[in-house]
């Protein structure tokens, strides 16, 4: 018998991924492994070991204590950057993780008070992080002075291929960060993430940073494997329960499944408390003895319930696959009308993580 909940992940394919990302780099760069969300909800510092091993050098995260918590894992040797922004107290956070450092101005640098490496942002049309003015990224630049160790900029459209806004930003990118780098070769200049690597080897520059392909989630929502990825995350429940249900009879809150015939309802134990979201109501497969049936009624905080027809071989005890097993998160994701990305950073701490490496078991 399987868990309630459990996100079982291969870590093998977190390896292979990380391989087949590097392979495809240009001009020596490097692979950054975006571990951010718990590493996409995959679980941040088993998945940063597996990414390493398939030859990424350097680590990333959004926030200082996601960066604190790959140093307390015992994660100590690979740079870490930190993307996002940080209040006073974060960056002090970050200081103490020996974490890289985001900065746009010379006031953001002068925070920093030479105490970090600095990566200066250029916002070449995210409209987000970072100044959009070259004169005062060249500003953060000079008041970094020898603690300046990176350029950079963040693509809007790197996942859209028919948008021509990518190559205006790439552009706009390669004009600014290119003398400097002329001048100070040891520089690091970064701009893509995993959608833009994969699309476009003139994005790799010196280091790419790339968070969703390494978990096998494809970043144009389509099938994985058409980009050589396999999806990591496998998430698991079981029946524990098989009742009888006759015409008329209802599942769950609001009647929202009513039986049109005698069939069996199985009902597992896992809900939008575990990431499972009331969304897929009536809207999901759930695989069960290698079959697909139907989830009906209204997805619960706790609990699901899958209608399995009238003769069914399935039994109580038996695991039931809500991810994996040929649904993948981006089927999940066209159906909850979002990005593969939220489905499984979605999935909550009370999902157990069992992390595995081709199915032979790992230690935490
Ligand atoms: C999350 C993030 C990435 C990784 O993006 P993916 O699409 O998951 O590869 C790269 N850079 C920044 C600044 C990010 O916030």
């Amino acid at each position: 018998m399987t868990g309630r909940a459990v996100a079982r992940v291969d870590l093998a394919a977190v390896e292979a991924n990380a391989a087949r990302l590097r392979g495809a780099l240009t001009g020596g760069a490097q692979l950054c492994a975006v571990v951010k969300a718990n590493g996409y909800g995959h679980g941040a510092a088993a998945c940063a070991r597996a990414a390493l091993a398939g030859g990424a050098t350097w680590l990333a995260v959004a926030t200082a204590d996601e960066a604190a918590e790959l140093r307390a894992a015992g994660i100590e040797g690979p740079r870490i950057l930190v993307v996002g922004a940080t209040t006073d107290e974060e960056l002090e956070v970050a200081l103490a993780a020996r974490a890289d450092v985001a900065a746009s101005t010379p006031e953001a640098v002068a925070r920093v008070a030479g105490r970090a490496p600095v990566h200066v942002k250029l916002d070449t049309g995210m409209g987000r992080l970072g100044t959009r003015d070259t004169a005062v990224a060249d500003a953060a630049i000079e008041a970094a002075g020898d603690r300046l160790a990176g350029l950079w900029t963040h693509f809007a459209t790197a996942d859209d291929r028919e948008s021509p806004f990518f190559a205006e930003q790439l552009e706009r990118f390669r004009a600014w960060a290119a003398p400097h780098r002329e001048r100070r070769p040891e520089l690091l200049v970064h701009a893509a993430n995993s959608a833009a690597t994969l699309r476009e080897p003139a994005s790799h520059f010196d280091l790419v940073r790339c968070g969703v392909a390494l978990y096998g989630l494809d970043p144009f929502g389509e099938d994985p494997a058409n980009v050589g990825l396999r999806p990591a995350l496998e998430l698991r429940s079981y029946v524990a329960e098989l009742k009888p249900i006759a015409p008329g009879e209802s599942a769950g809150y609001g009647r929202r499944f009513v039986a049109t015939r005698p069939t069996f309802i199985a009902t597992l134990p896992i809900g939008y408390g575990d990431g499972w979201r009331r969304a897929l109501t009536n809207n999901a497969d759930v695989v069960i003895g290698g079959e697909r049936y139907p989830l009906v009624g209204t997805v619960s905080m706790d609990n699901i319930t899958v209608d399995v027809g009238p003769e069914p071989s399935v039994r109580p005890g038996d695991p039931a696959i809500l991810l994996g097993a040929g649904i993948l998160a981006e089927e999940v994701a066209s159906r909850l009308e979002t990005i593969n990305y939220e489905v499984t950073v979605a999935l909550m701490p009370r999902v157990r993580r069992d992390h595995h490496r081709d199915g032979r078991p790992v230690a935490p």
